[in-house]
């Protein structure tokens, strides 16, 4: 079923633009509902770059984009997407598919990082198209009024630029519409990754990277919410039936940071075998939108795309993971520093520390990057790895 949800969503995306769709690029955390509802094919070029880190083909990609001068200390997932269309070899090929459309507008929401405007901004001069979006101030507190008023008269003011780029007006209702499949995905992909609160949990992290992709990319479509709906029904199942997602479930482990896509197989299976389980992350947890409202979609959008954790100040992000901790009874913390990531990595500012000091459990820092596997020793993070589980066993043992 993931594979012709997403299947159908990629040849639609590639196949639209010659039944007169226009196609907006949008950032992940993007407004991605009101291009929806303005008829948009919505493409996510970080789900191209998780897929060039997934099939491993970012490392040969990464220095054609460098060559260009964008820095090798920079998003990796920003040089593998220039790398791969500068070379004309994407992941899209390998489906059949001629490869990622070619954008009439480029949205960004800064939220997450600067990375995502310059990256966007790149193929705005290539292709002399609009390139526009969100400023959200980082670091945010309390998400107070001026705040969010703010972010909501910015995203407002983008609809004139996307209505002329499209060619239609919005239609308040439209928008109503992809406003609560976008909720309804939401409250889905939340209970999908609390089944893992579960002893045993029947899903992990590394299943989560994966079934993540249509709250990703087809939140605001009916797709996304029977998708969910039946991988819900399934996980229920698992748990009233104690199917475990790793055989012998002896640990639990809060992955923090991003993935390393070109490792999840292997990470995976030293995991299971190590008899411990990654039950959540705060990566996987950041498609979730709880504020979403179709009653009151401006205010209602900026409220949820502020609240995402990357941009928020370290002492909320510190009472998240407090939080995770114990709704899914985590025994240690695993943070990936990923070395073109800084904004997704959550060990650089004393939080490993802080946690272990209150919360009284062990973490690990393995280093390593999203897409640029030769920033990572294979070697280095498998014996730590190890090292950690040992620790937590031992640990185990004297209590
Ligand atoms: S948040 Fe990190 S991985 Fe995502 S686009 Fe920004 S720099 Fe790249």
């Amino acid at each position: 079923m993931m594979k012709a949800v997403m299947g159908k969503y990629y040849t639609e995306l590639t196949t639209g633009p010659a039944q007169g769709k226009k196609t907006a690029w949008c950032t992940s955390v993007g407004p991605a509902e009101l291009l929806r509802a303005l008829g948009y094919n919505v493409y996510f070029p970080e789900n191209h770059g998780a897929m060039l880190g997934a099939t491993r083909m970012a490392p040969d990609l990464i220095p054609l984009a460098n060559a260009r001068g964008f820095s090798p200390d920079i998003c990796s997932y920003l040089t593998s997407d220039i790398g791969s269309y500068l070379k004309g070899e994407s992941p899209f090929q390998k489906m059949k598919l001629p490869g990622p459309p070619k954008a009439d507008i480029l949205v960004f929401n800064t939220n997450q990082c600067r990375d995502v405007k310059d990256w966007f901004q790149f193929y705005a001069r290539e292709w002399n198209v609009p390139c526009i979006g969100i400023h959200t101030p980082r670091s945010l507190g309390e998400l107070d009024g001026p705040v969010i008023e703010d972010v909501a008269r910015q995203t407002e003011a983008l609809v004139p630029e996307f209505e002329r780029v499209a060619g239609q007006k919005l239609d308040p209702e439209k928008l109503r519409a992809v406003m609560a499949l976008s909720r309804q995905c939401t409250e889905l992909w939340k209970a999908v990754l609390e089944a893992a609160a579960a002893v045993p949990t029947p899903i992990t992290f590394f299943d989560g990277t994966i079934q993540m992709g249509p709250a990703v990319v087809l939140r605001g479509s009916q797709d996304a919410v029977d998708y969910y709906k039946v991988l819900l029904a399934e996980l229920k199942q698992c748990i009233a039936n104690g199917v475990a997602a790793v055989d012998g479930e002896k640990f639990r482990i809060y992955w923090d940071g991003m993935p390393v896509w070109g490792k999840l197989r292997d990470l995976a299976t030293q995991f299971q075998a190590l008899k411990a389980a990654v039950v959540a992350s705060t990566y996987c947890n950041s498609w979730i939108f709880d504020d979403l409202d179709p009653a009151d979609p401006f205010k209602s959008m900026a409220r949820a795309y502020c609240r995402l954790f990357i941009c928020r100040s370290e002492d909320r992000k510190e009472k998240y993971m407090e939080e995770m901790v114990a709704k899914y009874k985590v025994n240690g913390i695993l943070y990936h520093d990923a070395k073109t990531c800084p904004n997704n990595s959550n060990n650089r500012y004393q939080m490993p520390q802080r946690l272990e000091q209150k919360l009284r459990i062990p973490y690990l820092v393995i280093h390593g990057d999203l897409n640029d596997l030769r920033l990572y020793s294979e070697e280095q993070a498998r014996t730590n790895i190890e090292a950690f589980i040992e620790q937590l066993a031992e640990r185990a043992a004297h209590r």
